[in-house]
């Protein structure tokens, strides 16, 4: 019930660095310590003649003097400071913020993808055939398109702007920035370097968070997938118990990992705010039914969750009945939980998907609600979570 919908489209193969080749039995290009990597002179001239698009240099750029300017006012100190950010994170006044946070966060996404993917052809040239180079090459020249016309498609879509709190978090595990959370993440999906490929857009993800939304998961758990074949392939799953974000990475989900993610964080923000201001979450609720739209397909597919919930424990009850069964306190507490879950799923799905798209990651064509609707519902989710820009300041 906590899963994303379930992928059946079947990816190219030549866009795909993670495949398994005809008849191999290793799930892979690659296998255990199989790096290979190319002469450092090649690397060398690469790295100096390749423009990663003004967009993407711009930003380079500052992040470059950012690190100039530190290190010199830590060598003005001696070395004496003991709050040591390493070269290759991104300084909070550099992390994506203001008051359209779904732009900051999609150009920062698409700059890491940009940096990952070329140190991946970088890395493993060797390995690779030269159609998945050339797969994998064109969708950073695309990345480079997309980055400079960030703002100006959003702008296209005219809805409502949405501002997010501070992403502050300095402590990090393998690169993931935290506070509190515990990063897990699976051996294999460190050794495989198509799988550290998508585990690489998740940390993106992850790290472009405000810190209140990583604060919301104790455990993060990241893992490979080896359901290639399943119709029932889960992307992922959040655990209100636990507090537990688990995300499947399958070479199937590549190209929806992170809205993978954004959704089972939406699922973490809407179970916390449910438990410390179930007010809220009704008014929110309210809303959503009244309006009888949610943004995707997906989401839609929930529109009838309570009473289709309600006719199956109908049927179940007197399936049992007739067959002289009585229903124990096991099977009961079940059926009490579907209710409970029920009653709200549509509101929570639809959250979900909302949540994704303010952090910069519902593809146009994955919404179903029209602009109108889309405007009513990021409204909703604005007054839910507080997210006002203040007007006073502007003035
Ligand atoms: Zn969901």
């Amino acid at each position: 019930m906590w899963r994303l919908w379930q992928t059946t489209r079947k990816k190219k193969l030549e866009n795909n660095p993670n495949h398994a080749p005809k008849g191999s039995s290793k799930g892979g290009q690659f296998t255990k310590g199989d790096g290979g990597s190319g002469s450092d002179d090649d690397k060398d001239d690469k790295k100096t003649v390749v423009s990663k698009g003004a967009g993407y240099d711009d930003w380079k750029k500052k992040l470059t003097d950012w690190h100039d300017e530190r290190d010199k006012k830590r060598n003005a100190q001696k070395n004496k400071d003991t709050d040591i950010i390493p070269s290759t994170e991104i300084p909070e006044e550099l992390r994506p913020s203001g008051k359209n946070y779904r732009v900051e966060a999609e150009k920062a996404r698409l700059r890491d993808k940009n940096t990952s993917e070329t140190e991946f052809i970088d890395t493993y040239k060797d390995r690779l055939r030269p159609e998945q180079i050339k797969g994998i090459s064109a969708q950073i020249e695309q990345y480079k398109k997309d980055l400079d016309n960030v703002e100006i498609n959003d702008k296209k879509l005219d809805l409502p702007n949405i501002p997010m709190k501070a992403n502050t978090h300095t402590k990090n595990t393998d690169g993931f920035i935290h506070d509190k959370s515990k990063i897990t993440i699976q051996k294999a999906v460190k050794e495989n370097p198509g799988t550290k490929l998508m585990s690489d857009r998740v940390k993106s993800a992850w790290n472009n968070l405000p810190d209140e939304h990583r604060n919301l998961v104790d455990n993060l758990v990241i893992k490979q997938s080896r359901a290639v074949k399943s119709r029932t392939y889960n992307g992922g799953s959040w655990n209100r118990d636990t507090k537990t974000l688990t995300l499947n990475l399958n070479s199937r989900s590549q190209d929806l990992i992170e809205h993978n993610f954004y959704h089972e964080i939406g699922h973490a923000r809407y179970s916390d705010m449910k438990l410390k201001n179930p007010e809220k979450i009704e008014a929110f609720g309210k809303k959503v039914k009244e309006l009888g739209i949610s943004p995707t397909n997906y989401s839609q597919s929930y529109r009838n969750a309570e009473r289709d919930n309600d006719e199956s424990e109908r049927n179940y009850r007197r399936k049992m009945k007739a067959g002289g069964f009585t229903i124990n306190v096991l099977a009961e507490e079940i059926l009490e939980k579907n209710r409970r879950n029920a009653k709200d799923l549509y509101e929570n799905e639809a959250h979900s998907e909302l949540n994704s798209y303010v952090l910069g990651n519902l593809p146009k064509r994955k919404v179903f609600a029209s602009p109108e609707s889309m405007k009513k519902l990021l409204n909703a989710y604005k007054e839910l979570h507080e997210l006002w820009v203040s007007h006073q300041c502007l003035n």
